[in-house]
């Protein structure tokens, strides 16, 4: 171990305890969480804070993809009184005419915001720590990281780790194949009685191994 434990911290043993976790991607499922808690503190402290009201007027609300997230996430009369906002904004949009369409928008959505930092840190810790013993038996054992968010990594590592993290997603992809072949095959009607086992979701993991989890990219 080239690294002290001592020096370990929180962002460590967050990205430790995901890649234990079972998770198709463990970076998908940081970032999940990051924009989760997000939405929490949104709808139980802030939404009546001028701060946010503002920074979502200039946003024009949240993308679509964090608009579906927040409807997954967040709490009735809030989204109400948010997009009450917003619905306002383009009424006085269509009353303004095009000057006003100009006047408004352009910020980046506050949920990218928070989304962008995570993978920012997560991925850096990532890379920092790649070497570190737990770290790569965790890895070993894990799902690896989605495609996404491999490529993401491999943009910013140095030359070693990114062999390191080209030969991981290789491997997961060469399972994954086997995996889908052997679904194929048992639909067969010759070898249909063996019955499914753990390749019988391998379809639904293919898809979001290559395009990462839900709402994440
Ligand atoms: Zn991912
Ligand atoms: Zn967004």
């Amino acid at each position: 171990m080239s690294t002290s434990r001592a020096s370990r911290h929180l962002v460590f043993h967050e990205l430790l305890d995901a890649l234990r976790g079972g998770h198709l991607c463990a970076l998908c499922h940081l970032e999940n969480r990051s924009v989760e808690r997000y939405f929490s503190s949104v709808f139980h402290e802030s939404v009546n804070d001028p701060g946010l009201r503002e920074e979502l007027l200039k946003s024009r609300g949240y993308c679509p993809r964090h608009a579906r997230m927040m409807l997954r996430n967040g709490e009735a009369l809030g989204i109400a009184i948010l997009y009450e906002d917003q619905v306002r904004l383009l009424l006085s949009d269509h009353e303004g005419g095009a000057a006003a369409e100009r006047r408004a928008g352009g910020a980046i959505c506050p949920a990218c915001c928070k989304q962008t930092d995570a993978r920012s840190r997560y991925c850096s810790t990532l890379l920092e720590w790649l070497n570190d013993a737990d770290v790569q038996e965790a890895l070993e054992r894990s799902g690896g990281f989605c495609v996404p968010h491999t490529r993401y990594l491999q943009e910013r590592a140095p030359a070693r780790e990114r062999d390191r993290l080209t030969d991981l997603l290789r491997r997961r992809l060469e399972s994954l194949k086997a995996e889908l072949g052997e679904f194929r095959r048992k639909h067969d009607y010759r070898f249909r009685h063996e019955g499914f086992g753990s390749e019988a979701d391998s379809w639904r993991r293919a898809v979001r191994f290559l395009t990462g989890e839900d709402d994440v990219f």
